[in-house]
Protein backbone atom coordinates (compact mmCIF):
# COMPACT_ATOMS: atom_id res chain seq x y z
CA UNK A 1 0.00 0.00 0.00
CA UNK A 2 1.44 3.38 -0.73
CA UNK A 3 1.35 5.72 1.56
CA UNK A 4 -0.71 8.94 1.61
CA UNK A 5 1.77 11.35 1.86
CA UNK A 6 5.56 11.60 2.51
CA UNK A 7 7.27 14.60 3.26
CA UNK A 8 10.84 15.12 2.16
CA UNK A 9 13.17 17.42 4.78
CA UNK A 10 13.03 18.47 8.45
CA UNK A 11 12.95 21.87 8.35
CA UNK A 12 10.30 24.29 10.06
CA UNK A 13 8.64 23.59 6.82
CA UNK A 14 8.42 19.64 6.62
CA UNK A 15 7.90 19.93 10.70
CA UNK A 16 4.80 21.86 10.18
CA UNK A 17 3.43 20.21 6.95
CA UNK A 18 4.00 17.36 9.43
CA UNK A 19 2.29 18.73 12.13
CA UNK A 20 -0.88 19.57 10.26
CA UNK A 21 -1.20 16.20 8.30
CA UNK A 22 -0.51 14.35 11.34
CA UNK A 23 -3.51 15.83 12.89
CA UNK A 24 -5.47 15.21 9.75
CA UNK A 25 -4.89 11.40 9.99
CA UNK A 26 -2.82 11.20 6.70
CA UNK A 27 -0.32 9.19 8.67
CA UNK A 28 2.68 11.18 6.80
CA UNK A 29 6.43 9.70 6.48
CA UNK A 30 8.84 12.38 6.60
CA UNK A 31 12.56 12.03 6.08
CA UNK A 32 14.86 13.98 7.79
CA UNK A 33 17.88 13.97 5.42
CA UNK A 34 21.22 14.55 5.66
CA UNK A 35 21.39 17.65 8.03
CA UNK A 36 18.12 17.11 10.23
CA UNK A 37 16.19 20.61 11.18
CA UNK A 38 18.17 22.31 8.75
CA UNK A 39 19.83 25.65 8.71
CA UNK A 40 17.97 26.46 11.63
CA UNK A 41 20.36 24.13 13.77
CA UNK A 42 23.52 26.44 12.30
CA UNK A 43 21.78 29.47 14.21
CA UNK A 44 21.84 29.99 17.98
CA UNK A 45 19.06 32.35 19.42
CA UNK A 46 16.08 32.63 17.50
CA UNK A 47 14.00 36.07 18.66
CA UNK A 48 11.67 36.51 15.87
CA UNK A 49 9.21 33.08 16.09
CA UNK A 50 5.93 34.54 17.12
CA UNK A 51 5.46 32.54 20.65
CA UNK A 52 8.82 32.59 22.43
CA UNK A 53 9.34 35.86 23.90
CA UNK A 54 12.31 35.33 25.75
CA UNK A 55 13.31 33.80 22.27
CA UNK A 56 14.65 29.79 21.55
CA UNK A 57 17.72 28.14 20.78
CA UNK A 58 17.05 26.73 16.95
CA UNK A 59 18.00 23.50 17.72
CA UNK A 60 15.51 23.39 20.75
CA UNK A 61 12.43 24.81 18.29
CA UNK A 62 13.21 22.38 15.78
CA UNK A 63 13.54 19.44 18.08
CA UNK A 64 10.11 20.85 19.87
CA UNK A 65 8.53 20.83 16.25
CA UNK A 66 10.08 17.48 15.81
CA UNK A 67 8.12 16.26 19.00
CA UNK A 68 4.62 17.85 17.82
CA UNK A 69 5.09 16.14 14.71
CA UNK A 70 5.77 12.31 16.09
CA UNK A 71 2.76 12.84 19.12
CA UNK A 72 0.49 12.91 15.84
CA UNK A 73 1.74 9.87 14.26
CA UNK A 74 3.98 11.15 12.37
CA UNK A 75 6.35 8.17 10.86
CA UNK A 76 10.05 9.56 11.20
CA UNK A 77 12.62 8.16 8.60
CA UNK A 78 16.57 9.71 9.36
CA UNK A 79 17.22 8.81 5.68
CA UNK A 80 18.70 10.78 2.76
CA UNK A 81 16.32 10.51 0.09
CA UNK A 82 18.76 9.66 -3.16
CA UNK A 83 15.97 9.41 -5.82
CA UNK A 84 12.65 10.29 -7.08
CA UNK A 85 10.10 9.15 -9.76
CA UNK A 86 6.89 11.51 -10.34
CA UNK A 87 6.50 10.21 -13.57
CA UNK A 88 2.95 8.04 -12.46
CA UNK A 89 1.04 7.46 -9.17
CA UNK A 90 1.48 6.41 -6.63
CA UNK A 91 4.95 8.16 -6.74
CA UNK A 92 8.49 6.14 -5.67
CA UNK A 93 10.97 8.22 -3.51
CA UNK A 94 14.21 6.27 -2.97
CA UNK A 95 16.29 6.35 0.29
CA UNK A 96 19.14 3.89 0.20
CA UNK A 97 18.10 0.69 -1.27
CA UNK A 98 14.40 1.46 -0.71
CA UNK A 99 11.66 2.61 -2.48
CA UNK A 100 9.05 4.25 -1.20
CA UNK A 101 5.33 4.72 -2.48
CA UNK A 102 3.15 7.69 -1.61
CA UNK A 103 0.39 9.19 -3.37
CA UNK A 104 1.18 12.57 -2.46
CA UNK A 105 5.02 14.26 -1.67
CA UNK A 106 5.49 17.42 0.07
CA UNK A 107 9.08 18.91 -0.89
CA UNK A 108 11.23 20.74 1.82
CA UNK A 109 14.63 20.38 1.23
CA UNK A 110 15.39 24.02 2.17
CA UNK A 111 18.58 26.05 0.81
CA UNK A 112 21.84 26.15 1.43
CA UNK A 113 24.44 28.96 2.37
CA UNK A 114 26.71 29.33 -0.91
CA UNK A 115 30.27 29.02 -1.18
CA UNK A 116 32.51 30.86 -2.46
CA UNK A 117 34.38 28.04 -3.76
CA UNK A 118 37.44 27.80 -2.62
CA UNK A 119 39.65 25.25 -1.42
CA UNK A 120 41.63 27.64 1.19
CA UNK A 121 37.62 28.11 2.37
CA UNK A 122 36.92 24.81 2.77
CA UNK A 123 40.22 24.20 4.63
CA UNK A 124 39.72 26.94 6.90
CA UNK A 125 35.59 26.69 7.56
CA UNK A 126 35.04 27.16 11.11
CA UNK A 127 38.15 28.36 11.70
CA UNK A 128 38.21 31.54 10.83
CA UNK A 129 35.90 31.14 7.84
CA UNK A 130 32.03 31.28 8.26
CA UNK A 131 28.87 31.55 6.48
CA UNK A 132 26.75 33.00 9.49
CA UNK A 133 27.30 35.94 11.38
CA UNK A 134 24.58 34.88 13.82
CA UNK A 135 26.52 31.92 14.78
CA UNK A 136 29.84 32.85 15.13
CA UNK A 137 30.10 36.71 15.25
CA UNK A 138 30.76 36.40 19.18
CA UNK A 139 34.52 34.95 18.13
CA UNK A 140 35.34 38.01 16.26
CA UNK A 141 35.29 40.21 19.67
CA UNK A 142 37.89 43.27 19.04
CA UNK A 143 39.06 41.34 15.66
CA UNK A 144 38.92 42.48 11.56
CA UNK A 145 36.63 40.68 9.49
CA UNK A 146 35.26 41.25 5.82
CA UNK A 147 31.90 40.14 4.81
CA UNK A 148 32.30 39.12 0.68
CA UNK A 149 28.85 39.69 -1.01
CA UNK A 150 26.84 43.20 -2.19
CA UNK A 151 23.21 41.88 -0.91
CA UNK A 152 20.63 42.48 1.99
CA UNK A 153 22.09 39.65 3.75
CA UNK A 154 25.58 41.10 3.29
CA UNK A 155 24.54 44.59 4.63
CA UNK A 156 22.97 42.75 7.48
CA UNK A 157 25.93 40.67 8.54
CA UNK A 158 28.33 42.93 8.38
CA UNK A 159 26.00 45.53 10.77
CA UNK A 160 25.68 42.71 13.03
CA UNK A 161 29.52 41.53 12.90
CA UNK A 162 30.20 45.74 14.10
CA UNK A 163 28.69 44.24 17.59
CA UNK A 164 31.92 42.07 17.94
CA UNK A 165 34.26 43.23 15.27
CA UNK A 166 36.03 46.32 15.58
CA UNK A 167 36.59 46.76 12.10
CA UNK A 168 34.39 45.40 9.27
CA UNK A 169 34.91 45.65 5.73
CA UNK A 170 32.65 44.47 2.74
CA UNK A 171 34.44 43.19 0.01
CA UNK A 172 31.95 43.07 -3.52
CA UNK A 173 33.18 42.50 -6.94
CA UNK A 174 31.05 45.15 -8.65
CA UNK A 175 30.91 49.32 -7.84
CA UNK A 176 27.67 48.82 -6.79
CA UNK A 177 25.33 47.05 -3.85
CA UNK A 178 22.75 45.14 -5.13
CA UNK A 179 21.47 45.68 -1.40
CA UNK A 180 18.28 47.86 -0.85
CA UNK A 181 18.54 51.31 -0.35
CA UNK A 182 17.58 51.74 3.19
CA UNK A 183 19.76 48.24 3.90
CA UNK A 184 22.89 49.68 2.34
CA UNK A 185 22.25 53.63 3.86
CA UNK A 186 22.53 51.89 7.30
CA UNK A 187 26.00 50.26 6.98
CA UNK A 188 27.29 52.89 4.66
CA UNK A 189 26.54 55.17 7.61
CA UNK A 190 28.08 52.60 10.30
CA UNK A 191 31.51 54.20 11.24
CA UNK A 192 32.83 50.40 11.93
CA UNK A 193 32.21 49.73 8.48
CA UNK A 194 34.11 50.31 5.09
CA UNK A 195 33.78 48.98 1.41
CA UNK A 196 36.37 47.50 -0.69
CA UNK A 197 34.58 47.48 -4.79
CA UNK A 198 35.58 45.67 -7.15
CA UNK A 199 37.13 43.06 -5.72
CA UNK A 200 36.94 39.34 -5.44
CA UNK A 201 38.85 37.26 -3.25
CA UNK A 202 40.47 34.92 -4.60
CA UNK A 203 42.24 33.08 -1.98
CA UNK A 204 42.14 32.89 1.75
CA UNK A 205 45.28 33.16 3.43
CA UNK A 206 46.53 30.97 7.02
CA UNK A 207 46.09 27.54 5.85
CA UNK A 208 49.22 26.53 6.96
CA UNK A 209 48.93 27.57 10.04
CA UNK A 210 45.38 26.46 10.67
CA UNK A 211 43.38 29.57 10.84
CA UNK A 212 42.73 32.95 8.92
CA UNK A 213 45.08 35.59 8.79
CA UNK A 214 43.90 37.51 5.38
CA UNK A 215 42.52 37.16 1.89
CA UNK A 216 44.23 37.93 -1.61
CA UNK A 217 42.10 40.16 -2.99
CA UNK A 218 41.81 40.48 -6.93
CA UNK A 219 40.64 43.64 -8.63
CA UNK A 220 37.87 42.74 -10.85
CA UNK A 221 38.35 45.45 -13.07
CA UNK A 222 42.58 46.00 -13.13
CA UNK A 223 43.46 42.29 -12.46
CA UNK A 224 45.96 43.44 -9.51
CA UNK A 225 45.93 41.08 -6.82
CA UNK A 226 47.36 41.96 -3.36
CA UNK A 227 47.12 40.59 0.37
CA UNK A 228 45.17 42.22 2.83
CA UNK A 229 45.68 40.80 6.46
CA UNK A 230 42.39 39.49 8.28
CA UNK A 231 40.91 37.88 11.32
CA UNK A 232 37.54 36.53 9.26
CA UNK A 233 35.86 35.74 7.04
CA UNK A 234 31.84 35.95 6.42
CA UNK A 235 30.66 34.73 2.96
CA UNK A 236 27.01 36.35 2.35
CA UNK A 237 27.01 35.58 -1.22
CA UNK A 238 23.01 34.24 -1.27
CA UNK A 239 22.02 30.76 -0.78
CA UNK A 240 21.60 27.68 -2.96
CA UNK A 241 17.92 25.34 -2.85
CA UNK A 242 18.36 22.00 -1.86
CA UNK A 243 16.74 20.90 -6.03
CA UNK A 244 19.62 18.85 -7.68
CA UNK A 245 17.09 15.77 -7.27
CA UNK A 246 14.21 17.58 -8.93
CA UNK A 247 16.15 18.65 -11.99
CA UNK A 248 14.10 18.06 -15.28
CA UNK A 249 11.38 16.33 -12.60
CA UNK A 250 9.82 19.64 -12.01
CA UNK A 251 9.80 23.20 -13.10
CA UNK A 252 12.46 25.28 -11.42
CA UNK A 253 13.32 28.71 -11.84
CA UNK A 254 16.26 30.44 -13.49
CA UNK A 255 18.11 30.06 -9.84
CA UNK A 256 16.88 26.42 -9.51
CA UNK A 257 13.86 27.21 -7.00
CA UNK A 258 11.39 25.13 -7.20
CA UNK A 259 8.38 27.07 -8.85
CA UNK A 260 4.90 27.17 -7.38
CA UNK A 261 1.51 28.10 -8.77
CA UNK A 262 0.88 31.95 -6.84
CA UNK A 263 -0.84 31.21 -3.60
CA UNK A 264 -0.27 27.80 -3.51
CA UNK A 265 2.55 25.63 -3.00
CA UNK A 266 1.38 23.60 -5.99
CA UNK A 267 4.54 22.39 -7.89
CA UNK A 268 4.36 21.45 -11.99
CA UNK A 269 3.24 17.79 -11.04
CA UNK A 270 -0.51 17.07 -9.40
CA UNK A 271 0.48 15.71 -5.85
CA UNK A 272 3.76 17.01 -5.06
CA UNK A 273 3.84 20.31 -3.44
CA UNK A 274 6.56 22.22 -2.19
CA UNK A 275 7.49 23.92 1.03
CA UNK A 276 9.51 26.52 2.73
CA UNK A 277 12.64 27.63 1.37
CA UNK A 278 13.33 25.38 -1.74
CA UNK A 279 10.83 27.48 -3.08
CA UNK A 280 11.08 31.06 -1.59
CA UNK A 281 14.02 33.01 -2.59
CA UNK A 282 12.59 36.28 -0.95
CA UNK A 283 11.47 35.84 2.43
CA UNK A 284 13.93 32.50 3.74
CA UNK A 285 12.18 33.02 7.31
CA UNK A 286 11.60 30.04 9.92
CA UNK A 287 7.96 31.37 10.14
CA UNK A 288 7.42 32.01 6.30
CA UNK A 289 8.53 28.28 5.88
CA UNK A 290 6.67 26.72 8.14
CA UNK A 291 3.47 28.62 7.63
CA UNK A 292 4.06 27.74 3.67
CA UNK A 293 4.38 23.82 5.87
CA UNK A 294 0.90 24.34 6.87
CA UNK A 295 -0.27 25.17 3.48
CA UNK A 296 0.98 22.35 1.93
CA UNK A 297 -0.25 20.05 4.12
CA UNK A 298 -3.73 21.61 3.61
CA UNK A 299 -3.40 21.10 -0.17
CA UNK A 300 -1.89 17.96 0.02
CA UNK A 301 -4.97 16.84 2.63
CA UNK A 302 -7.68 17.77 -0.34
CA UNK A 303 -6.13 16.38 -2.93
CA UNK A 304 -5.82 13.17 -1.69
CA UNK A 305 -9.69 13.78 -0.65
P1 LIG B 1 21.38 38.11 -3.00
O1 LIG B 1 21.28 37.09 -4.09
O2 LIG B 1 20.40 39.21 -2.94
O3 LIG B 1 22.82 38.78 -3.06
C1 LIG B 1 23.98 38.02 -3.20
C2 LIG B 1 25.15 38.97 -3.30
O4 LIG B 1 26.33 38.18 -3.31
C3 LIG B 1 25.14 39.79 -4.58
O5 LIG B 1 25.58 41.10 -4.30
C4 LIG B 1 26.14 39.05 -5.47
O6 LIG B 1 26.88 39.89 -6.32
C5 LIG B 1 27.09 38.44 -4.48
N1 LIG B 1 27.66 37.19 -4.95
C6 LIG B 1 27.00 36.08 -5.39
N2 LIG B 1 27.88 35.10 -5.70
C7 LIG B 1 29.11 35.59 -5.44
C8 LIG B 1 30.41 35.06 -5.56
N3 LIG B 1 30.63 33.81 -5.96
N4 LIG B 1 31.44 35.85 -5.20
C9 LIG B 1 31.24 37.11 -4.76
N5 LIG B 1 30.03 37.67 -4.62
C10 LIG B 1 28.97 36.91 -4.96
O7 LIG B 1 21.39 37.22 -1.66
P2 LIG B 1 21.13 37.69 -0.16
O8 LIG B 1 21.42 36.46 0.63
O9 LIG B 1 21.79 38.92 0.16
O10 LIG B 1 19.56 37.93 -0.11
C11 LIG B 1 18.63 36.93 -0.50
C12 LIG B 1 17.21 37.45 -0.32
O11 LIG B 1 16.91 37.63 1.07
C13 LIG B 1 16.98 38.81 -0.98
O12 LIG B 1 15.70 38.85 -1.51
C14 LIG B 1 17.11 39.79 0.16
O13 LIG B 1 16.39 40.98 -0.06
C15 LIG B 1 16.54 38.97 1.33
N6 LIG B 1 17.11 39.43 2.60
C16 LIG B 1 16.48 40.43 3.28
C17 LIG B 1 16.99 40.91 4.47
C18 LIG B 1 16.25 41.98 5.16
O14 LIG B 1 15.42 42.65 4.55
N7 LIG B 1 16.50 42.20 6.44
C19 LIG B 1 18.22 40.37 5.06
C20 LIG B 1 18.84 39.33 4.25
C21 LIG B 1 18.28 38.91 3.07
P3 LIG B 1 26.20 40.74 -7.52
O15 LIG B 1 25.53 41.90 -6.86
O16 LIG B 1 27.36 41.11 -8.37
O17 LIG B 1 25.25 39.80 -8.19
Amino acid sequence: MPHNLIIIGSGPAGWTAAIYAARAELKPVLFEGPEPGGQLMTTTEVENFPGFPKGILGSELMANMREQAKRFGTEIISDNVTAVDFSARPFKVTAGTNVHEANSVIISTGATARRLGLESEKALYGKGVSACATCDGFFFKGKQVIVVGGGDAAMEEACFLTRFADKVTIVHRRAEFKASKIMQERALANPKIQVIWNSAVEEILGVDIGHVTGVKLKDTVTGETRDMAIDGVFAAIGHEPTTALFKNILDLDEKGYIKTAPDSTCTSIQGVFAAGDVQDAKYRQAISAAGSGCMAAIEAERFLA
